[in-house]
């Protein structure tokens, strides 16, 4: 398989000793989306967007500055909220606004990777439960992916939930969904983010190269393993399957 790259793994194709140690068998798999089931989102000019808005708010930059996008809205909107509600809640909801209407002019076309269905039809297969867990809004990840009902056991998208990625609870409420615990699963993403997160809560996290981190980065955030892409986690996850069920 000539799509892996593993970082601790052994010959292309055939895990060596040291992987099937490290793996876990996977119960379920949560996926990020954008960079990792699907082309990514242009997030850097999403940031500039947003930030031009804040700041023609006259919202300081150190009131927002390191944050991310939503984030950098939600401070914002406390910023103004001290002296102004009216003006901190028309802020808000026009700076949610534009983010949403970035992300569903992107996804009108965008599809999903030519290789995800099959790539979730393979796991559904083998019993491995799925879930994508993403800051991107529902309506534009439906919108990319329509047949995500038929495919993937559930979605949690920034609507869908109280506490985003970074945010542990993101994972968590996905894990409940889908009956698992963190040792029986994985965390599969193309960002820093998703590694990060994955491991604060003890999942095994795979992270995928083509969207927003390098393959440094995503090591240097907690990655127990980096691939080329999403679709090369069929061979591995069957591996693992084969080993745990040999005698
Ligand atoms: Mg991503």
């Amino acid at each position: 398989m000539s799509s892996r790259i593993g970082a601790r793994s052994g010959l292309p194709g055939r895990p060596g000793p040291e992987t099937k140690s490290l793996r876990p068998r996977p119960r379920a798999i949560l996926f990020d989306f954008d960079g990792t089931l699907a082309p990514n989102l242009d997030l850097p000019d999403m940031r500039r967007q947003v930030i031009e808005f804040t700041r023609a708010h006259a919202i300081p930059d150190e009131v927002w500055a390191e944050r991310y996008i939503v984030e950098i809205v939600g401070a914002g909107h406390a910023y103004l909220a001290q002296t102004d509600r009216g003006r901190a809640d028309a802020y808000f909801a026009q700076a949610h606004r534009l983010i949403t209407d970035i992300e569903l002019v992107a996804a009108r076309t965008t599809r999903v990777f030519s290789w995800t269905h099959a790539l979730l039809r393979t796991l559904r297969a083998g019993g491995t439960r799925t879930a994508i867990v993403t800051r991107n809004c529902e309506a534009a990840v439906r919108l990319t992916f329509p047949e995500l009902d038929e495919l993937v056991d559930c979605l949690l998208a920034r609507d869908n939930v109280a506490h985003l990625k970074p945010d542990p609870r993101h994972l968590d409420a996905a894990m409940s969904r889908l009956s698992t615990t963190p040792s029986q699963t994985w965390m599969v993403g193309d960002g820093a983010m998703d590694m990060r997160t994955g491991r604060a809560i003890g999942l095994y996290c795979i992270g995928v190269l083509g969207g927003t981190g390098s393959r440094e980065q995503l090591e240097a955030a907690g990655a127990h393993e980096v691939l080329t892409n999403a679709r090369a986690l069929v061979g591995i996850e069957t591996s693992v399957r084969s080993h745990r069920a040999s005698p």
